[in-house]
């Protein structure tokens, strides 16, 4: 099979897969809850484990499946709590279907909005799971270039795990979703110099994942509100910074701020990782 020979992606027979309901929809499908039957080897009545499948709309051309492929594939080496784990692949038949770890409270930006209230200890404990999944990605060399509040998933434990990296690189530019609308909203989590170069890098995530961070402390409201994107840039390049949402302790701000530092002076994730868990030890803090 495609998935097979050129990415040894695990193959699900569709048959195994019975589609319930939708859980949400992306720029290239539906994402569904849906039930996973084991290989039938006996007569024995085994339980489906419930997993999530997002089924891609068709018509979707030979380069586009190979790239969305190519990046699922990079999902599927990486092992760690905090990054959304890969089940399979349905390739050998339409549509193309990925099959992934259900994660039930959906994505951390909705989490945020539904939950205002949200104690500091839990916050920290979000900015914590994405450091750590962040961690594990840039370990194994992986860059994810797009990260925000929207492509962290929840589980039913409320923790998060890092999902949807190398979005940017699954962008075609003929899909209905131009790289251009979906750059309308990235902008604001891009670190200046990749706004400048389009080259992304380890510290253009660290870059992110501070504002990945206010946004966990300001209920996932739009950075920079109230400026145009063709303003933010210059907004940024004049010294301005997003301000410390109001519960947010200033230790937690102060790491924020280190992660919009000139690129090399950036915390890397095991640093990120350490200080947050320091932060959530701290009964001042947490
Ligand atoms: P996009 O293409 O916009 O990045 P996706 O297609 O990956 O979005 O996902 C669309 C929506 O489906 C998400 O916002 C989320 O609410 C839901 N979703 C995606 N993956 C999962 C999952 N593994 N478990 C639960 N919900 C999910």
């Amino acid at each position: 099979t495609l998935a097979g020979e050129a990415w040894s992606l695990p193959e699900i027979e569709r048959r195994r897969v019975r589609i319930l309901e939708p859980l949400g929809e992306g720029a290239y499908g539906v994402v569904h809850k849906a039930f996973l039957f084991k290989e039938v080897v006996s007569s024995a009545v085994s339980l489906p484990q419930t997993v999530a499948v997002k089924v891609f709309r068709l018509p979707l051309r030979g380069a586009g499946i190979r790239d969305i492929l190519a990046e699922v594939s990079v999902l599927g080496r990486v092992r760690n709590a905090h990054v959304v784990s890969l089940v399979g692949v349905i390739t050998t038949e339409f549509p193309l279907c990925i099959v992934m770890e259900l994660c039930t409270h959906g994505s951390l930006d909705g989490v945020l909005r539904r939950h205002p209230g949200l104690f500091n200890s839990a916050r920290l404990l979000m900015a914590h799971d994405v450091s750590c999944g962040m961690e594990a990605l840039h370990a194994q060399c992986i860059i994810h270039r797009d990260l925000a509040a929207r492509n962290v998933l929840v589980d039913a434990s409320f923790r998060c795990k890092v999902a949807d990296f190398g979005h940017a690189r699954r962008v075609d530019g003929t899909t209905e979703h131009s790289h251009a609308e979906t750059d309308r909203f990235a902008i604001r989590w891009v670190a200046p110099e990749a706004v400048l170069t389009r080259r992304f890098s380890y510290s253009t995530d660290i870059w992110s994942f501070g504002v990945l961070m206010w946004e966990i402390w300001s209920h996932a409201v739009l950075p920079y509100h109230g400026i145009a994107n063709d303003d933010i840039l210059s907004h940024i390049q004049e010294g301005n910074v997003l301000a410390r949402p109001q519960d947010c302790p200033k230790r937690v701000y102060n790491l924020m701020l280190s992660c919009w530092t000139e690129p090399t002076a950036r915390p890397a994730f095991p640093v990120l990782h350490t200080s947050l868990a320091a932060l959530l030890d701290d009964p001042g803090t947490a």
